[in-house]
């Protein structure tokens, strides 16, 4: 527990329609103050003061959708590496994915993820459990027991749960226990084989591509089931424009239905395949400009409500593998926010206050956890922003195991400063 004096920053904190100079203070790991101008004085004689002179300060981001890897695959990252890189990039806050080995499908699992994460962990980390025992497909975990140790949601993420009438049951109990069911939507057999997205770049490349509808199909499935049962259906990455009509559509008839986007899928188009190899392979796959503008134009009307990374380490040998037998994903936890920055609030697609809500306070209230914003008395999680700040992405420096993203080298606007885990900064250099 830490007592913390932050002054003179740009206090945005959109759950509570904050946007003003001020300064915030935090004592025994809690916000106490947050205000005030000159006149808001500590309210701890012992807390450091950092000086946020010219910097924003918001709540702790937070990453809903993150592969931690371990247990089980540490040659790529560990709860230490990937959060460390969490902070790096701006989050307080992850919520890992269950695809580790063993997968995380017990209550006592969970509990093992919470214990390493006490010892080793930068920021706070909140995990999910499987919604299938073993990622199989075939038979429903003890979601009630998971539940009841602290998982905060449910996914499969990697696969999607073909079986309609498991996902039904799932999202029966969802609606019965309040928590998320996250869906990773890709047709099984409409995706067989598929190493990248089913278009001019595919065919010119002579690879399988996978379609559009592989996507919509499975987001249409899953929205009917939310719709039948009163769920809370979340759905992992949305990519195709089919998805965020159907995301909107669902919104509108008053399904349960969240969803999020990633900054590949918002920047990059297939093409980056030719220039980047394996650096651009992930599932779902890059699409199109016509797929980019759709979820840009998602996120700007709130169709898609939340901002994630899906961090997906993989060791540099596994992804040297080629396009056909690497494994998907690129890293994303360090590149985020000034990506957000750069692609999104610059060109005017989403005002600050916009884009810090879908990284604090809008994933908290789909976790359900009480985090994501500056009301007093909640963890005294913060991030600081120098929004002029302008930095080449220097992945070397990178505090994750692994190094494979497609935006290395790329000089980007608005980079985090600070995190602060419970009143405990701590500096990005
Ligand atoms: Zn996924």
């Amino acid at each position: 527990m830490s007592d913390a004096f932050i002054t003179n920053g740009r206090i945005i904190d959109p759950a509570n329609n904050i946007d003003e100079v001020g300064n915030l203070s935090i004592v025994n790991g809690k916000v106490k103050a947050v205000g005030g101008g000159e006149k808001h004085v500590s309210e701890s004689p012992s807390a450091t003061v950092y000086d946020a002179t010219g910097l924003i300060v918001t709540p702790g981001f937070i990453d809903m959708h993150v592969h931690l890897r371990e247990p089980g695959f540490e040659h790529k990252e560990t709860i230490a590496t990937g959060t460390a890189a969490a902070a790096a990039g701006g989050f307080t806050s992850v919520a890992c994915i269950a695809n580790t080995s063993p997968v995380i499908d017990t209550p006592e699992k969970i509990e093992q993820i919470y214990d390493i994460a006490s010892e080793t962990a930068a920021t706070h980390v909140f995990p999910l459990g499987s919604i299938t025992k073993n990622l199989a497909g075939d038979e429903l975990t003890d979601m009630r027991g998971m539940r009841a140790a602290g998982a905060v949601g449910f996914s499969d993420d990697g696969v999607t749960v073909m079986n309609a009438a498991l996902m039904r049951d799932a999202l029966a109990l969802s609606a019965e226990l309040g928590f998320p069911i996250m869906v990773h939507c890709e047709e099984h057999n409409l995706n067989a084989g598929a190493v990248m997205n089913l278009g001019e770049t595919s065919r010119k490349l002579g690879l399988l591509g996978s379609p559009n509808a592989a996507e919509d199909i499975i987001v249409a499935r899953d929205i009917m089931l939310a719709e039948m049962t009163g769920g809370h259906l979340h759905v992992l990455h949305v990519s195709t424009a089919g998805a965020v009509e159907l995301v909107r559509q669902g919104k509108r008839r008053g399904v349960h239905v969240t969803a999020e986007a990633c900054p590949h899928h918002w920047i990059l188009t297939d093409a980056e395949i030719e220039k980047q190899g394996t650096n651009a392979k992930m599932h779902p796959p890059l699409r199109t400009q016509t797929d980019i503008d759709a979820v840009i134009e998602g996120l700007r009307d709130g169709t898609i409500d939340a901002i994630a990374t899906d961090h997906a380490p993989h060791a540099p040998e596994e992804k040297a593998q080629g396009m056909l037998e690497a494994p998907n994903g690129i890293i994303g936890l360090e590149t985020c926010v000034p990506l957000v920055w750069t692609f999104l609030v610059e060109p005017g697609h989403l005002t600050v206050a916009e884009a810090i809500a879908k990284m604090t306070s809008i994933p908290a209230n789909i976790l359900g956890i009480n985090r994501g914003t500056l009301s007093t008395g909640v963890v005294g999680d913060v991030t600081t922003i120098n929004p002029d700040l302008v930095n080449r992405v220097d992945v070397r420096k990178s505090r994750s195991k692994s190094q494979n993203t497609p935006f290395g080298g790329w000089e980007l606007k608005g980079w985090p400063a600070m995190t602060f885990k419970a009143g405990k900064g701590k500096l990005k250099t």
